[in-house]
C-alpha cells in the first residue's frame, strides 16, 4: 500500500529546518505575511529593511508547522523573532539556536 505523505514525513523525521523548505510551509507562511502586511506585528519595520520570519506563538505536539490555525502565527522581523526566543545576534546564531530551541521544547511530530 502507498504511503500517505505524512506518514513518511513522521518515519524519515526531517528537522525543523527542513520543514520550513516544504511548498506547504511557504504557503502559509505567504498567507500570514499578507494577512500582516508584509510588516513585523512588533516593531512594525516592513519586509525591504529587515528579514521577516513567521513565528509560532505556541507549539502544539504532533502538529506540523503548516497545519496551525493562522491565529497561532504572528509576523516578526528577524530581530524580533529572535527576541522572542531569547537568542542573541539573530543574523549567526538564528537557525541553529531555533532548532535547538524546538529541541528543547522536545516536539515529535
Ligand atoms: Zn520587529
Ligand atoms: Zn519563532
Amino acid at each position: 500500500m502507498k504511503k500517505r505523505w505524512y506518514e513518511e514525513i513522521k518515519e524519515h523525521q526531517p528537522n525543523y529546518d527542513e520543514l520550513l523548505n516544504t511548498y506547504d510551509w511557504s504557503i502559509m507562511r505567504f498567507k500570514v505575511l499578507r494577512r500582516d502586511k508584509f510588516k513585523c506585528s512588533k516593531c512594525g519595520h516592513t519586509n525591504s529593511s529587515r528579514f521577516l520570519h513567521v513565528h509560532h506563538t505556541e507549539y502544539i505536539k504532533g502538529l506540523l508547522p503548516w497545519e496551525y490555525d493562522t491565529e497561532f502565527l504572528i509576523t516578526l522581523c528577524d530581530e524580533c523573532h529572535a527576541d522572542e526566543h531569547g537568542l542573541e545576534n539573530p543574523q549567526i546564531s538564528f537557525r541553529k539556536g531555533l532548532s535547538e530551541y524546538i529541541k528543547s521544547l522536545n516536539i515529535q511530530i
